[in-house]
Order: C-alpha cells, then structure tokens, then sequence
C-alpha cells in the first residue's frame, strides 16, 4: 500500500502515477487519485493493477497541479473499485488517502450517518472524509488536527481540498510519511524511492506529526498544532 501527494507546478497525475509505482513493492488491490483541475477535484479509481488505473487517466488525463495518489491494501472491505481510494465526503470537496487502520470506524460512522452523511464504501477510510466534512470550518488544518483526536488506530493521511487547494495537507500516526522538498513544488510519500526522480531533500515525520504543503513551502507541526524546527535531510543513496 502506498501514499502520493503532490503540489508544484507540473501535472500531478504523472507524478502521482510514477510514484505510486516506486511504491509496488509494498503490495495493493487497487489504485486511485484525485487532481484538483482548478475548478473542481476529480477521482479515478479502480480495482486492479497500476497499469488498469493508468489506462483509464490516458482515455481521460485529470488535468492540475495538486493531487493525492493511493494504492490500498484492503482491510475492511474487499477490493473494489467502490472501496479503492481516494474517499470523499458527499460534497466532494474533501479527498482523502489512507494507509493503516481506524479501529473506531464504526461509531463513528454511526454519528456521522446520524448527522445525514452518506456513506457509498465499506471501508474504514471514508469515515474520515465525512468527519473532516462534518468538522470543517474554514480551516483545514484546525479540522484535520480534531479529526486526528477522534481516530484511533494507524494512520498516514494525504488530503486535498477543494477550500483550499493551494495545499495538501499530510499526517502521520504509526504508518510511515515522507516530505519532499522541491523547487517550487512539494511532495508526500509513504517511502522514500517515490520521491528520489525528483529530490534528495526530504523531512521523515514521526509519529504524531503533520505536514501543510504548499507549492513554496512546507510547514511541520505536531497534531496538537506546535510548530518543528527540523532541519531538510539530505538522501546519499539510490535505488
Ligand atoms: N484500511 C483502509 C482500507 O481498507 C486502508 C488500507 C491501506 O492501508 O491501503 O481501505
């Protein structure tokens, strides 16, 4: 299973695609992404290889700059094209990539479907789409940070916005998260190999942590909102 995000001044759906691929050798059923197009974020997704989610982003690229890419593992529902990632929240303003578990999934989507939320998968992931839905309030990170208080279990997120589509927003507890720093552009990954095609300069978030990426900047702070000074890691090896 495996984490993309990606926000810069390329196409998003290359580098999402291209770093999900780094990511194979961790294992996955099935594959999506989610690129905002400038108006409006657009999901493809699907059951299968790789190679069936790339065939259907060349009979219909997802034109933009910001995106998150996935490729799951299924643990709570069985592969399929419903169950792939990325999940949104019924407005389809919010996508969101997972990696873990959250055990608590399901009072939680108890709550949220008592609070009118429809819910179209049946994984433990989409809870976390609605909650952050449920919790926004016209800043991202401050809904990520309740949200993260409410989830038990392991996670690595990536989140895209359609409020805020300047940024992709990352968090870490207990599954692995990579920042990449570019020139003008910023990238998210479950491991390292995904991001060494396009830098060497990398953050490793610890358990915890989160990351508010924009095309010029990155900002580490913990869940609680307490900004890291950390210094950029260079990385020596290849792959
Ligand atoms: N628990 C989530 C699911 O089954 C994420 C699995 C993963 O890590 O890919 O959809």
């Amino acid at each position: 299973c495996g984490i993309v995000g990606y926000i810069g001044n390329k196409e998003a759906q290359d580098i999402l695609t291209a770093g999900l691929k780094k990511l194979e050798y961790r294992g996955y059923d099935s594959a999506g992404v989610a690129v905002y197009n400038g108006e409006r974020i657009q999901v493809k997704k699907t059951e299968g290889r790789l190679a069936a989610l790339e065939g259907m982003l060349e009979r219909q690229r997802l034109p933009g700059k910001v995106g998150v890419g996935h490729t799951r593992w299924a643990t709570h529902g069985k592969p399929s094209d419903h169950n792939a990632h990325p999940h949104v929240d019924n407005t389809e303003k919010i996508a969101v990539v997972h990696n873990g578990i959250i055990e608590n999934y399901l009072p939680l989507k108890e709550e949220l479907t008592s609070k009118g939320h429809t819910f179209v998968s049946d994984t433990d992931t989409e809870v976390i789409a609605h909650l952050l839905a449920d919790l926004y309030d016209g800043d991202m990170v401050t809904a990520v940070q309740q949200a993260v208080k409410r989830l038990e279990g392991a996670f690595a997120l990536a989140i895209v916005t359609e409020y805020e589509p300047d940024r992709v927003i990352a968090v870490r507890q207990a599954s692995p998260l990579v920042v990449g720093v570019g020139n003008g552009e910023h990238y998210v990954a479950s491991d390292i190999p995904a991001l060494l095609p396009y830098t060497r300069h990398v953050y490793v978030l610890e358990d915890g942590e989160m990351a508010v990426l924009t095309k010029d900047n990155v900002q580490l702070l913990t869940t609680d909102g307490t900004p890291i000074r950390r210094n950029v890691q260079g990385v020596k090896w290849d792959v």
